[in-house]
C-alpha cells in the first residue's frame, strides 16, 4: 500500500507553462470555449482527454478523480456531492423495477432507508443478509439479484465480514458487488485486489467512499466517490451521473486535494489512538463488550486479521462499547452528556473526537446474536492527545458509579 501513497503524492500533474509548482490550480467554470463549431461537434463529454462543460469536470476534478482511483487501486472515478449520494448513484444506475438488491444487516443506516423508501416505491426489492454468514448471503441470491452491497467493517457495530468469501460467492454467481469502502478508505485493504496475486482478481466491482471522512480529514467537506475497474461499468454509472447532474464544486475538490497527501499519516494516527483507547476500554467494568476489529472479542476479528494485517494491521479510528444491560437508556445518555472532549455529533474522520449513543435494536433485524445485551455507544477518535481522551472517558464513567 505504501507504493500507492507515493504514487498518489507524485501524481503526474502537468502545471501550466512557466509555473512549475506541485500544487494544482483551482479551475472553476460552467462554460468551456471551443475554437470552432467542428470542435464543438466532435468533442465528446465522456472523453476525459478534453473538456466540454463544467459539470463534466475541470482539470481540478479530473486530478482528484485520478488520485482517488490510485489510492483505491481502481481505474475510473466519479465524484458526487456526498457519501450518501455515492450509494444512491450506484443504486440508480444499476437497478430497475423488478430487480432485487442485497444489503448486510449492519449497512450504513441511510442506505437501508434508501432501499426501504424510493427503491421500494420504484418496484426494486431488497433483502438484508447476516454480515457474519456468507452462506446466508449466498442463499438469498436469486435470478432477480442485481447488486450486493458489502461493508467492512459494518456501520456502528463494526463486525468484520469474510469479505473475500462473499466476493468469491458473488463472482461465482455473477452478481455485481459494491463495497461501501469508507472505513477502509483504500488504506486498510485493497478493495479490487483482496487476494494479492490472485488471477482472475478477487475484488469488488465498485467501491463507494464517503470522502467526507478521511480523504477530507477536516470535517469541512461533504463529498463521495464511486470507483471502478471496468470501463463499461464506469460508463453506465457516468451516464446516470450526467443525467442527474450531480457534480461537485471545485472549492470542495480543492480541499480534498489538499488533504489527500496526508491521508495515510492521519489514518494511522486515528488508528493507533483508537486501538489504545479500545484496549483500555476493555479494562472498564461498565463496558461488557468492546467492538473494534483488532480486538479478539470483536465479531469477525479473524477476517480483519487475515485481510488487513501488514506489519501492524490497519483499522480506522472507530470503536464501540456495549454498556452493561443494568444501565438503562437514561444512564447511557448521562454518560455521553458527561463527556467533555468527546463532542456529541455524527460523522468521523476529522480532528475532533465524537460520540453517539445508538438504539441498535431499532437499526437491525433484532439484537445481533454475536453482541452481548446492553446499550451501544460509538466513539470516533480524532487527533487529540490519547491520554486526555482516556481521562475524559474515565471521568464520564463516574456518573455510572
Ligand atoms: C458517512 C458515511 C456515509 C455517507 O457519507 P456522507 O458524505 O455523510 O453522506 C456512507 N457510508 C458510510 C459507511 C459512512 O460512514
Amino acid at each position: 500500500m505504501s507504493e500507492r501513497i507515493t504514487d498518489l503524492i507524485h501524481h503526474a500533474y502537468v502545471p501550466p507553462a512557466g509555473f512549475e509548482a506541485p500544487q494544482l490550480g483551482v479551475f472553476k467554470a460552467s462554460t468551456v470555449f471551443f475554437p470552432t463549431v467542428a470542435a464543438m461537434r466532435s468533442r465528446e463529454w465522456k472523453d476525459k482527454t478534453a473538456y466540454t462543460y463544467g459539470l463534466h469536470g475541470t482539470p481540478t476534478s479530473y486530478a482528484l478523480e485520478e488520485r482517488l482511483a490510485t489510492l483505491e487501486g481502481g481505474e475510473q472515478c466519479l465524484l458526487v456531492p456526498s457519501g450518501l449520494a455515492a450509494l444512491g448513484l450506484v443504486a440508480l444506475s444499476l437497478l430497475k423495477s423488478g430487480d432485487e438488491v442485497l444489503l448486510p444487516d449492519n449497512a450504513y443506516g441511510p442506505n437501508k432507508s434508501l432501499v426501504e423508501g424510493e427503491l421500494l416505491g420504484w418496484g426494486i426489492t431488497h433483502q438484508y443478509y447476516n454480515p457474519m454468514d456468507p452462506e446466508d448471503l449466498e442463499a438469498q441470491i436469486s435470478s432477480r439479484t442485481k447488486l450486493v452491497w458489502l461493508e467492512a467493517a459494518g456501520s456502528v457495530s463494526l463486525e468484520f465480514p469474510d469479505l473475500v468469501e462473499m466476493v468469491r460467492i458473488c463472482q461465482r454467481r455473477k452478481v455485481l458487488t459494491a463495497l461501501d469502502n469508507t472505513w477502509g478508505a483504500g488504506l486498510a485493504f485493497a478493495p479490487f485486489d483482496l487476494v494479492p496475486g490472485a488471477s482472475p482478481a478477487v475484488g469488488v466491482d465498485i467501491s463507494a467512499h464517503a470522502l467526507t471522512k478521511y480523504p477530507s480529514g477536516g470535517g469541512d467537506v461533504l463529498m463521495g466517490s464511486v470507483i471502478t475497474r471496468d470501463a463499461g461499468l464506469h460508463l453506465k454509472l457516468k451516464l446516470t451521473h450526467m443525467r442527474f447532474g450531480i457534480g461537485v464544486g471545485m472549492n470542495d475538490v480543492e480541499l480534498v486535494l489538499r488533504a489527500l497527501p496526508s491521508i495515510a499519516l492521519r489514518y494511522r494516527a486515528h488508528d493507533v489512538a483508537a486501538r489504545e483507547l479500545a484496549a483500555w476500554a476493555q479494562t472498564q467494568a461498565e463496558f461488557v463488550q468492546v467492538l473494534h476489529p483488532a480486538l479478539e472479542e470483536s465479531p469477525g476479528h479473524a477476517h480483519w486479521k487475515a485481510l488487513c494485517s501488514d506489519a501492524e494491521g490497519r483499522a480506522a479510528g472507530l470503536f464501540s462499547v456495549i454498556l452493561d444491560a443494568r444501565f438503562g437508556r437514561a444512564q447511557t445518555d448521562a454518560f455521553c452528556d458527561a463527556l467533555q472532549l468527546f463532542r456529541l455529533g455524527y460523522s468521523w474522520g476529522g480532528p475532533i473526537s465524537l460520540v453517539v449513543p445508538y438504539e441498535l435494536e431499532t437499526m437491525r433485524s433484532g439484537w445481533p446474536a454475536h453482541l452481548l445485551p446492553g446499550t451501544l455507544v460509538r466513539f470516533s477518535i480524532g487527533l487529540e492527545d490519547v491520554a486526555d481522551l482516556q481521562a475524559d472517558i474515565a471521568q464520564a464513567l463516574q456518573v455510572l458509579r
